[in-house]
């Protein structure tokens, strides 16, 4: 069938989770394919070798897609360039594409346009973003969804490819869509039909520019919002953005609150989530969703979460008791404060997921007293604000990896009653002392938290790697 993109040359800048689909798409489509490459690895090799057998030109470290100096330039006739949403805005590819007036597209971006195609019923999207919580409210909103018997699925950033979900074989009634600051910078059009901006904190920086850029890229995902603009009521910034977007006549802002919930509001009422936003009359009504207890796990910052989903979930007009079973249903990926065991009356949790400083502050806000297990690679961060919260419910704290001095410099400035062990290696060793240390300065009752507020790629592969070395380490202590 003849489409928009037939005989159309598009570059598509980087192979990997959405270049791969997105070169294939296209070229199903009937685009003349290329797609660049900077490194010529062996997946890479493996990935453009199945590519060109389907007749796509790949272009593997020659300097078109390089991040500096003087790039081979856009590649001959390229009318769209579809990029890997990581690509910096920066790269001297994409200047060169602006002053030949060429179209900048995400994968995200590419999805939107291919709605509906190809006679395919175009799922409404309701959106996530937000520095922490995505994965968890967009899987809790997944759940919701089907428990209400819709089809639907959790894609975006999460694995799974929206660019499939859109093009593939399965028909879905909803789509709940995970989008990072990165995918919205570079998807101009996406109309979601409700979106949630759970929180904002500085992550990202170096890649943005500024704070600015960031929350403005951030705040994309209420343009054009059709039924709701969900916010965090306790997350100012959160309902700045949805001031000032863009939405649909007759879009309503609702907010999210851990406390009692105003009109339009969704919050905690004696141990139950409420809604006071998608109820008739709601000055004067509120509807009953679930127990706070229904929440798996019910730390605050993951009720808010609950609550964040429930919102979407009821802007859609999901009932509430769909709220419920979806929420009992739902377990939360692991390493996202994992209760790993309890070894003489002590809780071991893992929320080796915590990379970044608003993410620990989230976690250690749930335990109170906490033994801290905490450092790697700091990405710029400071610890003050968070050593300067969390102080009066630390136990002690242990600390690992490359950056550790900065954590207990402001361990010093902010908690200097604190115990500190600093373990001086980054050997694979050091998380089973780090764990035994934790033992000794915990008493019955306390918590031994690894929420380490840092990157784990100083010691570890991943923070999934950094979770399973503590898990493992927790049950010898058991043992
Ligand atoms: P993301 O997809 O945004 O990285 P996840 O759901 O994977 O978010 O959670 C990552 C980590 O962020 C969790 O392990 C937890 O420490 C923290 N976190 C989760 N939800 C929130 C929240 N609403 N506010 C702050 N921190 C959160």
């Amino acid at each position: 069938m003849p489409s928009e993109f037939s005989g159309k040359h598009v570059t598509v800048a980087g192979l990997g989770v959405s270049g791969v689909p997105a070169a294939k798409v296209l070229h199903g489509l009937g685009a003349h394919v290329t797609v660049v490459n900077d490194g010529a690895d062996e997946r890479a090799r493996t990935q453009a070798a199945e590519l060109e057998a389907l007749g796509v030109t790949v272009r593997l470290g020659d300097g078109t897609a390089s991040d500096s100096g003087s790039a081979a330039g856009l590649p001959e006739g390229t009318e769209l360039i579809v990029t890997a949403p990581g690509w910096k805005p920066t790269k001297p590819l994409f200047t060169a594409a602006e002053q030949a007036g060429v179209p900048v597209w995400g994968d995200v971006e590419l999805a939107w346009r291919l709605r509906g195609h190809g006679g395919r019923k175009a799922a409404p999207w309701l959106a996530v973003t937000g520095t922490n919580g995505k994965t968890t409210t967009v899987q809790m909103l997944a759940s919701i969804l089907a428990a209400a018997g819709l089809r639907t699925a959790a894609v975006g950033n999460i694995g799974v490819s929206l660019l499939d979900a859109v093009t593939g074989d399965t028909e879905y009634d909803v789509l709940a869509v995970e989008l990072s600051s990165y995918q919205l910078h570079w998807a101009p059009s996406p109309r979601a039909h409700s979106a949630v901006v759970l929180n904002l904190a500085a992550d990202h920086l170096d890649w943005h520019g500024s704070m600015e850029a960031y929350a403005a890229d951030k705040g994309r995902v209420y343009e054009g919002n059709q039924v709701a603009c969900v916010y965090n009521a306790a997350d100012r910034a959160t309902e700045d953005l949805v001031r000032a977007a863009d939405v649909e006549e007759g879009c309503r802002a609702v907010g999210f609150t851990l406390g009692t919930p105003g009109p339009s509001q969704l919050g905690v009422v004696e141990g139950l989530l409420v809604d006071r936003a998608f109820v008739e009359d709601r000055h004067k009504n509120a509807q009953e969703l679930a127990e706070v207890s229904d929440v798996n796990p019910p730390a605050p910052h993951n009720i808010a979460n609950a609550l964040a989903a429930a919102a979407l979930a009821r802007a859609y007009g999901v009932p509430a008791a769909a709220v419920r079973d979806g929420l009992r249903a739902f377990t939360p990926d692991a390493h996202r404060i994992a209760h790993v065991a309890d070894v003489d009356g002590v809780a071991y949790v893992d929320d080796s997921k915590a990379t970044n400083t608003h993410a620990a502050e989230a976690s250690l806000a749930a335990y109170e007293p906490v033994v801290w297990i905490a450092g790697g690679l700091a990405k710029g961060a400071t610890f003050d604000e968070l050593v300067a919260g969390a102080a009066k419910r630390l136990r002690g704290a242990v600390l690992i990896g490359a950056d550790r001095a900065l954590i207990r410099e402001a361990l010093a400035r902010h908690a200097p009653e604190v115990p500190v062990v600093d373990l001086d290696r980054t050997d694979t060793g050091a998380m089973p002392q780090a764990v035994r240390e934790a033992r000794r300065l915990a008493e019955p009752g306390d918590t031994v938290l690894l929420a380490p507020a840092c990157a784990s790629m100083d010691m570890f592969t991943n923070y999934n790697k950094r979770g399973d070395a503590f898990a493992e380490a927790v049950r010898e202590l058991g043992a």
